[in-house]
């Protein structure tokens, strides 16, 4: 391989089939931007699970190099705001959707998109924490914002063996915060208990659908699992209380009533990651580098795998097999 040639993960459509290999580019092969970025870690999340298996739509061009988040240092900048050597975090923005990601080695973007890399962090941790991490501090943040604090209450935290749920579980206790964690997986008491999780809750009510008002057991939720899940959660929020609903891992339709709303003043917060405006998505950085311990982010993101391994993690993931994080290096 010679010193411009580099390794990718490329996204083909053959025969209306999305087909996954690893395969050799060159810079001249890079979409156009302001700043190339030597990849070292990039992350498996839910949607890239959906993107390189083909079950969601998520690829709008092709062929795509998959991968919605890296991490790495910057080699060639034209921007004011970033120099040669400077650590950088890219997630969300479309990448890997629009724009080619960070399931390579190299990959060229637009500064606008990068966010430095915060002190106390590195390409890995940032990779453990990823766009699920993110996500997961922005929900922390919107629950602050509505006037949440830890004596009002236990947080539950829903799909909290997944990448965002993890997250949300180790910040809120570290926080402060008695948090429950919603899991599908009976096997998971240890893992979450570890996180910081005070009470794991499981049980066969979830997939079905609530009364309109059920007892008062959460002050405050964090949901990515949506549809009857969601129902429930708004169904179950103390009087004020408010959600935090980024997700849709169960499904995206929300059958519901006005009860919480109009009866318990219940709030429905929605979160988004992806086109978060830049000061928004400094902040979060920074309070993840100071709010998410060391221990917990090292236990959610233990596993790491190759480019050539992504393929079989995505399929994992969406059968509900994952734990955590899985972190990508890219030069392994
Ligand atoms: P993961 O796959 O890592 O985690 C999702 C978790 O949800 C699973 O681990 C599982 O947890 C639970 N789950 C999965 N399938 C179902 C199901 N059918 N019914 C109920 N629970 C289920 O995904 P992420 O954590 O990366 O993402 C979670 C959600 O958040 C996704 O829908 C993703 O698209 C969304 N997201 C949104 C973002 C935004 O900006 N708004 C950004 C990032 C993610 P358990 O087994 O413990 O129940």
């Amino acid at each position: 391989m010679s010193a411009e040639n580099f390794k990718a993960l490329v996204l083909r459509q053959v025969d209306g089939r999305t087909i996954a290999a690893v395969e050799t580019l060159s810079s001249a092969d890079l979409p156009d931007g302001d700043v190339l970025v030597a990849v070292e870690f990039s992350t498996v999340n839910y949607k890239d699970a959906l993107a390189v298996t083909g079950k969601g739509k998520i690829v709008r061009t092709w062929p795509m190099v998959p991968g919605v988040d890296l991490a790495g240092s910057v080699l060639e900048s034209s921007s004011e705001r970033y120099r040669s050597g400077d650590r950088v975090v890219l997630t969300g923005w479309g990448v890997g959707e629009r724009y080619w990601g960070g399931y390579s080695q190299r990959q060229r973007v637009r500064s606008a998109w990068l966010v430095p890399m915060a002190e106390g962090l590195d390409s890995r941790r940032a990779m453990a924490v990823g766009t699920a991490g993110l996500t997961a501090m922005l929900c922390v943040m919107a629950l602050e914002d509505a006037g949440l604090s830890p004596d009002q209450g236990t947080v539950l935290v829903s799909g909290a063996t997944g990448g965002v749920g993890s997250i949300a579980v180790a910040v809120l206790a570290k926080l402060g915060y008695s948090v429950a964690a919603l899991t599908g997986k009976r096997d998971a008491h240890a893992y979450l208990q570890a996180l910081g999780a005070s009470e794991v809750v499981f049980g066969p009510e979830w997939s079905e659908a609530p009364k309109p008002l059920e007892a008062q057991r959460w002050a405050a939720a964090i949901d990515t699992v949506g549809s009857r899940v969601l129902a429930r959660i708004l169904a179950e929020i103390h009087y004020g209380g408010a959600v935090a609903a980024c997700g849709l891992a169960g499904g995206a339709e929300l059958v519901t009533t006005v009860m919480p709303f109009i009866l318990r003043g219940v709030r429905l917060l929605g979160v988004d990651s992806v086109l978060c405006p830049y000061a928004r998505r400094l902040a979060a950085w920074q309070r993840i580098a100071r709010d998410l311990p060391r221990e917990a982010l090292d236990r959610a993101g233990q596993r790491v795998v190759g480019l050539a391994e992504v393929p079989q993690v995505c399929t994992e993931l969406l059968e509900r097999k994952v734990q955590g994080r899985v972190l990508v290096d890219v030069n392994a």
